[in-house]
């Protein structure tokens, strides 16, 4: 029987503030099967696209994208909030619903003209991983495509990725 992914992720309503269905994947990690599934089915993925490296957004997409670095034997880049890097960085500054946010990433991770696929755990918007991608772009690198485990859908987020190659193992309502 294959593994529903689905049933391991836990809904857990108005967090962090009200009206939000939070997912949660802390539960998937809890089951090295399903675990060791959404790996697998990353890797399948992204073996579909040219990939030179992984960047992984911090924090979630860390937690996918190490394994699947080292099960695809690809480098892998960090993604990280401000602030986290001690090397020279670059930076992209976006927006979010309230306030700003920025994304670093080592200056030198992104050869030139590398094929870089970003992950993260989910995508709502799509803010976020727009901004992963512009940091790539700037630092040289090319975006070959986005992957998450969980896609929500009606939230626009893979409308506002429309200039990229998205792809989801779960989607959600
Ligand atoms: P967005 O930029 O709107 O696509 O959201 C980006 C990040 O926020 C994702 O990588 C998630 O880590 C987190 N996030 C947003 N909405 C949710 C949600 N409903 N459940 C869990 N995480 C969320």
């Amino acid at each position: 029987m294959p593994i529903d992914l689905a049933q391991h992720i836990r809904n857990i309503p108005d967090f962090p503030i009200p009206g939000v269905q939070f997912k949660d994947i802390t539960s998937l990690l809890l089951s090295p099967d399903a675990f060791n599934e959404t790996i697998a089915r990353m890797v399948d993925l992204a073996a579909e696209a040219r990939v030179d490296r992984l960047a992984a957004v911090d924090s979630r997409g860390f937690i996918f994208a190490a394994p699947m670095a080292t099960r695809m034997g690809l480098p892998l880049v960090l993604l990280r909030k401000a602030g986290k890097l001690p090397g020279a960085t670059l930076s992209y500054d976006y927006n979010l619903e309230y306030g700003q946010a920025s994304l670093e990433v080592h200056a030198d991770d992104v050869p030139s003209g590398a094929r870089v696929l970003i992950i993260d755990d989910l995508v709502a918007t799509g803010g976020s991983l727009k901004a992963a991608a512009a940091l790539i772009e700037k630092a040289g690198g090319e975006t070959a495509g986005i992957g998450v485990v969980i896609e929500l859908i009606g939230l626009g987020g893979r409308e506002a990725l429309a200039d990229y190659d998205l792809f989801s193992l779960v989607t959600f309502e």
